[in-house]
């Protein structure tokens, strides 16, 4: 029996092959979250320097997502293969360094353990075939996206930029939603967004939010149509309100504090991707409309 064939009739060895890869991918992810801003910005400030007429830091040591090889920030100590297997070494380490014991951040096998989590319930949840395929990929950018947001505040147009694209031409073959849905769903999201941004500009005189933001809206437009979009609206501002307060209170910060939107964004699209026609219609039935 052809591969493909044994995933159908089998579901749960997809979730576990999912759970597998989820796994894997998400120790990429790791290298992705932590490199890419730092590259993004080295190469901004080179562009900076350049503008400005000023000697650029040539020549810069490679430093891209393959290079230079992982290490312990610590004492240099080369990661090795069998040290670099998601969650199975970091349990077999102890959490530390093999070379200098210095213990490894949680956040390494819990982005890992997500990852993996998050690609078996996807698995799960559309079984075998192209669609399952294509939310992993998106579910991947996705996580990359909410966790370099949380730190950095920056959605990197390298992520999301793509993702807008592969959600047109997937619906394109009306994978999820016709292409004229996902066409406009991309326009819409992105141009809420900027109106929000701009009418809150002008009352306030201050940004309530960064460019980054329209465009993981624009991707979930192109993805599930102009349809998901007031879910997700509401779901992330419910969910931004909520967390910001608990966070707001936890660190004592002043409500000036930037918040990133974006992994609230991401939630609540991811939300309304999947589950959007079955929450609006228990909405409907709830008010009694349906
Ligand atoms: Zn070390």
């Amino acid at each position: 029996m052809p591969l493909n064939e044994i995933l159908s009739v089998y579901p749960l060895a997809f979730v576990v092959i999912a759970l597998v890869v989820g796994l894997l991918v998400g120790s990429f992810l790791n290298v992705v979250i932590w490199r890419l801003p730092k590259m993004l910005e080295r190469e901004w400030r080179q562009q900076a320097l350049e503008l400005l007429g000023l000697p650029t830091e040539t020549p810069l040591p490679t430093y891209n997502l393959m290079l230079p090889h992982s290490q312990c920030p610590h004492c240099g100590h080369r990661i090795r293969a069998w040290e670099n297997i998601p969650l199975i070494s970091y349990v077999f380490l102890r959490g530390r360094c093999s070379s200098c014991a210095t213990p490894i951040s949680k956040r390494y096998p819990l982005t890992e353990l997500a990852c993996g989590l998050l690609s078996a319930f996807i698995a799960w949840h559309f079984g075998f075939g192209w669609p399952a395929c294509l939310v992993l990929v998106l579910s991947w950018g996705l996580l990359a996206m909410s966790l370099i947001d949380a730190e950095h505040q920056l959605l990197p147009d390298v992520l999301v930029l793509p993702l807008i694209w592969l959600g047109l031409i997937v619906n394109s073959f009306e994978l999820f939603v016709p292409l004229q849905d996902a066409l406009w769903g991309a326009i819409a999201g992105y141009m809420a967004l900027w109106s929000v941004f701009w009418l809150f500009k002008l009352i306030t005189g201050k940004d309530g939010m960064g460019y980054g933001d329209f465009k993981l809206l624009a991707m979930f437009g192109a993805w599930g149509g102009w349809q998901v979009l007031p879910l997700t609206i509401l779901l992330s501002s419910l969910v931004g309100a909520l967390i910001g307060v608990i966070l707001l209170r936890l660190r004592n910060a002043k409500t000036s504090t930037p918040i990133p939107f974006g992994p609230y964004l991401a939630i609540a699209g991811w939300i309304a991707l999947l589950w959007g026609g079955q929450i609006t219609d228990f909405y409907w039935q709830f008010v009694g409309l349906k």
